[in-house]
């Protein structure tokens, strides 16, 4: 199937490394040209080194997303190399373990900040060039909005933000006809994954049962599968779909466990 992808300039947060990568590489096998914005320059130019090997194209653009004036620049930045920006995949952030009762005020912020302002950013200076192109958004996002974690109240309030503004952003994009999607995901190994296990008591027998309840086929999703739905939601063969937010989870947030086990 060839998702008509070919020479589309798609802003890929958080590119270089983990579920964001794996987008990349999916949009470049599809002939897209990911602009990787990270803070590590070196790892995107691994990430666009792999892409260029297969025979695809990509740049990178060394950011910090909590600077909402930083968000701008990489927009411009990403715009400036081929004058158009066709998609926008907002992907970066982390699972930073501040809770309620060992959160405070400083760190809850500063995790909306990691997690959900700069989706805002991101977004809030693509939409002039989105509109040009009728392009799309994807917000990528967590189980833990559904199903809350314990310990990681700014990370979960930034997931059930991320699915609240792909409502909103539907919505008010819809005379634009540009499309605004999400991707919840919920077990997916990955760098930030492998940091956060560590956290846990005993890292080994959790990330067993984690697995053990993941109902399709056992198994965490993994990066391609990611990629894929991506670039098939940011692709123009997903051309009536917006305002949804899509599960690509193996079953974990939706599927009753109890019938499964019977
Ligand atoms: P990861 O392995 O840590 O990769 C995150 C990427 O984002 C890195 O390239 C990182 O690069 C970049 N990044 C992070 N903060 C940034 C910032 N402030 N400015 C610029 N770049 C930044 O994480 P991941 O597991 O792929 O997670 C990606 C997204 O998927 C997250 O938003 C997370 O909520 C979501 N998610 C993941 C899982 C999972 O199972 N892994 C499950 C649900 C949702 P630098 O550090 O070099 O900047």
């Amino acid at each position: 199937m060839d998702l008509k992808l070919k020479d589309k300039v798609v802003i890929v947060t958080g590119g270089a490394r983990g579920i964001g990568k794996g987008i990349s590489l999916a949009l470049a096998r599809e002939g897209a040209i990911p602009a990787i914005v990270s803070r590590t320059a070196s790892e995107s130019l691994k990430t666009i080194a792999e892409i260029e090997e297969a025979g695809g194209t990509a740049f990178q653009i060394e950011t910090d997303l909590k600077d909402p004036e930083a968000c701008k620049r990489a927009v411009n930045a990403a715009y400036a190399v081929y004058g158009r920006i066709d998609g926008l995949v907002n992907n970066a952030g982390e699972n930073d373990g501040v809770g309620l009762e060992h959160g405070d005020f400083d760190s809850f912020i500063s995790s909306l900040h990691k997690n959900l302002i700069h989706y805002y950013m991101m977004a809030h200076y693509a939409v002039p060039y989105l509109k040009e192109t009728q392009g799309s958004i994807l917000n990528i996002s967590s189980k833990t909005a559904d199903t809350g974690q314990g310990g990681t109240s700014g990370y979960a309030a930034s997931n059930g933000g991320r699915n609240a503004l792909t409502r909103e952003w539907a919505v008010e994009l819809l005379k634009y006809n540009v499309r605004v999607n999400a991707i919840v995901i919920a077990e997916c190994w990955t760098p930030l994954y492998e940091r956060w296990i560590q956290t846990v008591e005993d890292p080994e027998k959790a990330l067993k049962s984690i697995v053990a309840n993941i109902p399709l086929g056992q198994r965490m999703t993994t990066l391609e599968e990611i990629g894929n739905a991506s670039a098939f939601l940011l692709s123009p063969l997903s051309s009536h779909t917006t305002g949804q937010i899509t599960y690509v989870d193996g079953g974990y947030v939706h599927l009753d466990r109890a019938l499964l086990n019977a």
